[in-house]
């Protein structure tokens, strides 16, 4: 998996674009894949940070078996860098502090199965660093008919892409932004590499796509930057692709930062709808009409949402009963 020139000289990992170049016994940026003099591993392989069984509408996923259950759980460590984290307890720390304790590939998928969840998600801190126990719990679930859901910023490199998202059947992955200066001086990271793993999974997988914006007051909110993402999706992608457009709480180095208003994201969510994007829904906010799932073509009302509370208008939400719309997703 990386290369190994001898004992004593430096390996370089290349699970994500910073390609970390590491000394024996030195840790990448993200706190958890280190040079054990050998080879690169993760840290967390194996361990977690914390469970929790959420709707699949909290990873948010909305055109994925909505009212069913994930299985969430998470490692530590992070290969982002967000001055924004809105998990900075779980991102921003190693093996050490993260109280992290032993759970098998196997434990995850039985506890899936014992608590009745339709996936497990990979979430909290993002799954690439733990690239093999992604992989392994992912292959495990998919062997016991369990979906596997990962959440992610997407900052992986075109070598591991393939492998990572072979058995992945919904993403949603974080578009911190549409600017290069706002992924360098907010989440130390460039943009392109994002860019790629949301084409490649659009274009290369069967993975259910939907995408998540966290607006910051005054930071990715202006117009002019949320056109180009929205004109980004409409032309290189779809305008099937369901986008979040979710409210910031100030946290981590942003504690100082005002939350994001309402009316930023029904702006927002008003500047999508002229790219007719097709399902554009508010995040982090309680509004009936923004966060409902309605038909495309004929606006006859699919999906109810008030919160986490999820009401389905219809047996199948897959075709409008209306006028037999074809809507994206998995129902
Ligand atoms: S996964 Fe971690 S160690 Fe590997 S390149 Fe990325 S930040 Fe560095």
């Amino acid at each position: 998996m990386e290369n190994i020139e001898n004992k004593n000289t430096k390996i370089s990992c290349e699970i994500c674009p910073r390609k970390c170049s590491l000394a024996p016994g030195q840790f990448g940026f993200c706190k958890t894949r280190f040079n054990n003099g050998e080879k690169i591993i993760s840290q967390s392989n194996g361990y977690s940070s914390g469970f929790a069984i959420d709707p699949i509408e909290k990873k948010p996923l909305y055109h994925f078996y909505p009212t069913s259950t994930a299985l969430s759980f998470g490692t530590f460590g992070c290969n982002m860098g967000c001055n924004f984290c809105q998990n900075y307890h779980i991102s921003k720390i190693g093996f050490a502090q993260s109280k992290a304790f032993n759970a098998t590939p196997e434990q995850i998928v039985n506890t899936a199965i014992k608590y009745n969840c339709k996936s497990i998600a990979y979430t909290y801190n993002d799954p690439v660093v733990s690239f093999e126990y992604t992989i392994e719990t992912a292959k495990t679930a998919k062997e016991n008919n369990i979906k596997n859901v990962a959440v992610t910023a997407g900052y992986i490199s075109s070598k591991y892409r393939k492998t990572f998202f072979e058995n992945i059947d919904a993403a949603n992955i974080d578009l911190k932004a549409f600017s290069e200066d706002f992924y360098k001086k907010n989440c130390l990271a460039h943009i392109n590499p994002v860019l790629d793993t949301i084409r490649y999974v659009w274009h290369e997988t069967d993975t259910e796509l939907e995408l998540t914006t966290l607006l910051i007051p005054n930071e990715n909110d202006d117009e002019e930057q949320l056109k180009r993402e929205f004109e980004w999706i409409a032309s290189n992608l779809s305008t099937d692709i369901p986008i979040h457009l979710s409210a910031f709480h100030p946290a981590y180095r942003m504690s100082n930062k005002e939350r994001t208003s309402v009316n930023s994201i029904i702006n927002a969510y008003n500047i999508a709808k002229e790219f007719e994007l097709k399902y554009v829904y508010s995040g982090n906010i309680i509004d009936d009409l923004t966060s409902a799932t309605s038909c495309p073509k004929c606006k006859y009302k699919l999906i109810e949402r008030n919160g986490y509370n999820v009401r389905l208008l219809t047996e199948n939400p897959s075709v409008c009963p209306n006028c037999r719309e074809k809507i994206y997703g998995r129902f």
